[in-house]
Order: structure tokens, then C-alpha cells, then sequence
């Protein structure tokens, strides 16, 4: 196994583990605010629905968890696609750097600093 290899199998090993532990999260919470009828109804729920439901009920930390848990999830599903790395602005590499301290970054540095720039 090469360098960066690892490197990726370390990055997407922390994005499970991320994704999962935001998850089991989101669903306690939505259950502590009765935003679902039932436990089970949240068992059956697809994330795309629980990220929905919590970015539409108001609770800032709620709100917060969707949104983390969206960017993570997007991550992932960028993995299965074979695009994990990638810019969504731009395409260019994402720095190995910049995806060790946040393995859910979805932008290069350029995109960042441009992005900052503009909505900060
Ligand atoms: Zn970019």
C-alpha cells in the first residue's frame, strides 16, 4: 500500500467513524425534541430525511449537526464515486493537509480563501 493510500484508508476510516457517531447524535436529539413520532420511525427514516427534518426544526444545534452531517455524508459519497479529494468549486486536488485536519473539506484552498473572501 502506497503513502497515499493509507493516507486515504486513515481519512475515510475517520469519516465512518464521524458520520456514525453524528448520526447515532442527530437521532438522539430528534427523539429528546419529539421531532418524530417514534424511534422506530426514526430507525426507518433515510438520512436524507433525518437531514431534513433537523435542518427545518429551528434548534441551532440541531441545525448544526444536519449540516456537519451533510458535508460528511457528501464526503463519503464522494469516495464511492471515486472523486474523493476533489474540489466541488474547481475540481483541483484538495490539499492532503487541508483533508487531515478536516477529512470532510470539500474545497481546495484557493475556493476556501476565495469563498471567505467573499461571504465572511
Ligand atoms: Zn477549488
Amino acid at each position: 500500500m502506497t503513502t497515499s493510500e493509507r493516507a486515504y484508508q486513515q481519512l475515510k476510516r475517520r469519516l465512518e467513524q464521524e458520520h456514525e457517531a453524528l448520526l447515532n447524535e442527530l437521532k438522539h436529539e430528534l427523539v429528546l425534541n419529539t421531532l418524530v413520532p417514534s424511534t422506530t420511525a426514526i430507525e426507518l427514516a433515510d438520512l436524507n430525511a433525518l437531514i431534513k427534518i433537523a435542518g427545518a426544526s429551528y434548534l441551532g444545534n440541531l441545525h448544526d449537526l444536519a449540516a456537519r452531517l451533510e458535508v460528511v455524508d457528501a464526503a463519503i459519497c464522494a469516495m464511492k464515486l471515486g472523486m474523493y479529494g476533489l474540489c466541488t468549486d474547481c475540481e483541483e486536488t484538495i490539499e492532503l493537509a487541508a483533508l487531515e485536519a478536516d477529512p470532510a473539506q470539500p474545497r481546495c484552498h484557493a475556493c476556501r480563501s476565495h469563498s471567505r473572501y467573499h461571504h465572511d
